[in-house]
């Protein structure tokens, strides 16, 4: 199981929170965590494995879309944010798009996070 973590930069304290929350159950599961890079480095620091990709504006978000669309991503936590700008949203984009186009499951809240891994 693959889970792609995505945070942007004023929703990067939520997804540590969730990680430190679900870290016992990540770690039971033996979830493969990969990110995009400031994400990621957010996440070592809470102590959990994660490969990292780019940072986000210089392409960490195609990336891991062109994981998804190769079927290696089963679930994607992409935490937004709303009220942000972002130099990188058509990637945001499509990312989301892809998401839909293979039916990977796409949070874009803790919420919703939430309620994903609690079902694995
Ligand atoms: P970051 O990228 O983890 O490198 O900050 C996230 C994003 O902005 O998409």
């Amino acid at each position: 199981m693959e889970i792609a973590i995505i945070a942007h930069d004023g929703k990067k304290t939520e997804m540590v929170q969730f990680l430190m929350d679900f870290k016992a159950l990540i770690i039971a599961k033996n979830i493969q965590l990969i990110s995009t890079g400031t994400t990621g480095k957010h996440a070592e620091k809470a102590g959990l494995k994660v490969s990292k990709y780019l940072s986000g504006p210089y392409g960490g978000d195609a990336q891991i879309a062109s994981r998804v669309a190769e079927g290696k991503t089963d679930m994607v936590f992409f935490f937004r944010d709303p009220l942000g700008m972002h130099p990188h949203e058509p990637d945001i984009a499509m990312l989301m798009r892809l998401c839909d186009v293979h039916d990977v499951p796409l949070a874009t809240n803790p919420a919703t996070a939430e309620l994903l891994i609690k079902a694995l």
